[in-house]
């Protein structure tokens, strides 16, 4: 039988996978090895999609709770994504803004006209390696001087591979809820809560305070109560910023309203009947 174990334990077992370490360690056959190396693999799979959902979780808290700079764009609203596509190529309000605030205005954007992507599938990744690759990176540092246990580096890589496409799986929750998604396999994932679920994410696009999590759900259980603890202690509003911009949008077209009345020439005074 193949024995991994050395004086060295685990770190000097191949990938550091418990199973081979621990499995020869007790003598026990390699089928056994074999079993519980692929119950170990399962399960760091597992904590990997849970490590992504909880990346997605915290990026979208993050974005979505940033206003940015620019109040007349924060409070323009576009419902189609053809609108939004048109706003962003030909209106100084989005041409002339900062970067920062064109960023953030096209990805609240998705709250009233939530779909199709107004993004190419390239930029729907890029959203989330530009945030997290500085971060990924550190712990790849952090782990080449051994201070980080493999077993964790093995759940944040695989986080980090999968953790990309969690747009994908968010506008495939979209699609389904407009019966657009036919293939089975989706299907099954969904149902089966291994990529997001259209119920999953409705609550989100109903109250923008809590269900942020957009590759499966797994992880709302820590990001809703974080996020109520942070608007509890003053860094987040009481109030989701997209609520808040829709009433200050209101707001805005009551007060626009009334202008045009003051305004508006004064009706003609009505004609003497000559008696
Ligand atoms: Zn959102
Ligand atoms: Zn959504």
């Amino acid at each position: 039988m193949v024995s991994y174990y050395t004086d060295e334990g685990v770190l000097n077992s191949p990938m550091g996978f418990f199973s081979m370490w621990i499995g020869s360690m007790l003598g026990l056959p390699t089928w056994a090895i074999a079993l519980s190396f692929a119950v170990e693999c399962f399960i760091l799979f597992a904590a990997g999609l849970f490590f992504a959902d909880l990346v997605s979780g915290i990026v979208h808290l993050t974005l979505d709770y940033e206003v940015g700079t620019n109040d007349d764009l924060r409070c323009h609203a576009e419902y189609t994504i053809k609108d939004v596509l048109r706003f962003e190529a030909e209106d100084d309000l989005f041409k002339k803004a900062k970067p920062r605030d064109q960023f953030l205005w096209n990805f609240h954007a998705h709250h009233d006209a939530p779909y199709p992507a107004s993004d190419s599938n390239f930029e729907l990744v890029m959203q989330i390696v530009r945030p997290v690759s500085l971060p990924v990176i550190g712990f790849c540092l952090i782990a080449a001087f051994g201070l980080l246990p493999m077993w964790f580096m093995t759940i944040v890589l695989t986080g980090m591979t999968i953790g990309p496409f969690m747009q994908f799986t968010h506008f495939l929750s979209h699609a389904r809820g407009r019966n657009l998604v036919s293939s089975p396999v989706i299907r099954f994932m969904q149902d089966h809560r291994i990529i997001l679920h259209p119920a999953d994410h409705k609550s989100h696009h109903v109250h923008f305070d809590r269900d942020f999590c957009i590759m499966n759900g797994w992880a709302n259980f820590i990001i809703n109560p974080l996020r109520r603890f942070l608007s509890c202690v003053g860094v987040y509003p009481k109030e989701a910023p997209t609520v808040i911009t829709r009433r200050d949008r209101e707001e805005r077209k009551g007060d626009l309203q009334r202008m045009e009345m003051n305004t508006a020439p004064a009706s003609e005074p009505p004609k003497e009947d000559g008696l």
